[in-house]
């Protein structure tokens, strides 16, 4: 094979319908990673031949989507801009008596497929429309009908091996005669996806399991169309936390919804490269590193479980493992850059990267002491014996050791309301880290204003 057909290229081919979800960030991001990995071609192709339901906006937010997920693309591609193709072969088929017009309403085919049932039968279409007279067709047509168009297809087994399912077969006399051409002229995603698929080179076909019907037709039409059939890969379908379909709560888990959420974006890549595979789920500081471990064969039949928690937690993971020049220009953006000593100290308390400036200001900032009344004499004593500066990650130590021998207290009782008082929050980065960080003015500033609050409350 010379090394140009030996090229990888893949596409991810959104309906640009609405806004992208887990579910589809999963198979564009298999997709790219395929690619990435074996040096090869990404293309978007946007499916938008659904006139009705395709717009403009939803391009461009999928695209802004993609960007933000950092699943950049080498080439673009709109199905609508291949109109005159499709058509071409459209015409084609129907010349070749492969395309066949039918008119049944839809509620006559509802009343088929029932009877066909009643019978025991399986509801296939009866091809009914293969048979017309011209005769017939013409007084149809006089009544105001106008057909869709049906595929004729070829009874045989289909196979193939996908990439994720192992040996696939459908004997397409069990299936229906798909529809390709709807009554308006419009044209199903089954055609075109096939023309632009062989026009567009492409090698591998990897997408959600819902697909595998359409691949035993499409491959099939490829065929008809003397083109090679590109190797496929089915994904099993993502379920909630409780093994159920997905397909409800997806619009709750757009990009986007995801994005305003606070989660990074690399979150997101890590467990959805992953879930499914025999792989761990760890956090993955960059998409280099994600490509690397990638390994198409190690995704199973299993439906994977997708829990927005796991994604909350390998988030976390990612923030607490993030150096601070990876950090440094994101904490410049939110006015909470204290250096690589305060990242150090709080990035292990972050859910999310925002949270950070709620410890700037605990750091640097203004806060509300919080005092209880039994604690009024401690936290005099403690202000009495606040070391002087400079200070560094012993300060604490040698504060509290002193504290303890002078007043007896202990464990919780000795930190907490120091921890009250210095930061107004019952839980926090270690204090030994950010005490350095708040330095003796501040520290000192809010032990006595705590102080006065537990007189306070103690009077
Ligand atoms: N537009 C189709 C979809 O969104 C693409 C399926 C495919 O990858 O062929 O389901």
């Amino acid at each position: 094979m010379s090394a140009a057909m030996s090229t990888v290229r893949v596409r991810f081919a959104p309906s640009p319908t609405g806004r992208l979800h887990v579910g589809n960030v999963r198979t564009a991001l298999v997709n790219w990673l395929l690619a990435r990995r074996a040096g090869g071609v990404f293309v978007l192709r946007f499916d938008d031949t659904d006139t009705e339901r395709s717009r403009p906006e939803y391009v461009e937010a999928i695209r802004e989507d993609l960007r933000w997920l950092g699943l950049t693309w080498d080439e673009e591609a709109f199905q609508s801009a291949r109109a005159d193709r499709h058509a071409e072969v459209v015409e084609r088929l129907k010349a070749e008596g492969r395309l066949y017009a039918c008119y049944e309403t839809p509620e006559e085919l509802e009343y088929k497929r029932r009877r066909q049932r009643a019978l025991g039968r399986p509801p296939i279409y009866d091809r009914d429309g293969l048979t017309l007279t011209d005769e017939a067709r013409a007084k149809l047509e006089a009544e105001g009908r106008r057909p869709h168009w049906r595929l004729k297809l070829e009874h045989e087994d289909i196979r193939w091996d996908d990439l994720v399912r192992g040996p696939c077969h459908y004997d397409a006399a069990h299936l229906s005669d798909p529809v390709l051409v709807r009554e308006d002229g419009t044209l199903l995603y089954t055609l075109p996806s096939v023309v632009d698929d062989i026009d567009m080179g492409i090698t591998h076909v990897v997408r959600g399991e819902d697909h595998v019907v359409n691949t035993a037709v499409q491959i099939q039409v490829c065929r008809l169309l003397g083109g090679e059939p590109p190797a496929h890969a089915h994904l099993s379908l993502l379920t909630d936390a409780g093994g159920g379909g997905l397909s409800k709560r997806l619009g709750s888990l757009s990009v986007a919804d995801l994005r305003d959420d606070g989660l990074e974006p690399m979150a997101i890549n890590a467990l959805l490269a992953r879930l499914g595979t025999s792989d761990d789920i760890q956090p993955v500081a960059d998409m280099a590193a994600l490509a690397d471990g990638f390994d198409l064969t190690h995704f199973g039949r299993a439906a994977p479980k997708f829990d927005p928690a796991d994604l909350s937690r390998l988030n976390a993971r990612l923030l607490h493992d993030m150096p601070y020049e990876a950090a440094r220009d994101r904490l410049k953006a939110l006015r909470a850059d204290g250096g690589a000593v305060f990242w150090e100290a709080v990035r292990g308390n972050l859910e999310r990267f925002a949270d950070v400036s709620e410890w700037h200001a605990v750091a640097f900032g203004d806060v509300v002491p919080r005092a209880r009344a039994e604690d009024a004499g401690f936290l005099r004593a403690a202000l009495e014996a606040l070391p002087e500066e400079p200070w560094d990650a012993q300060t604490w130590g040698a504060w509290t050791g002193a504290l303890k021998a002078a007043t007896g207290r202990k464990g919780k009782g000795l930190f907490m309301p120091l921890r009250l008082a210095l930061t107004g929050l019952d839980h926090g980065p270690e204090l030994a880290a950010l005490l350095p960080l708040i330095g003796r003015a501040r520290a000192a500033d809010r032990l006595s204003r705590a102080a006065v609050a537990a007189e306070a409350a103690a009077r």
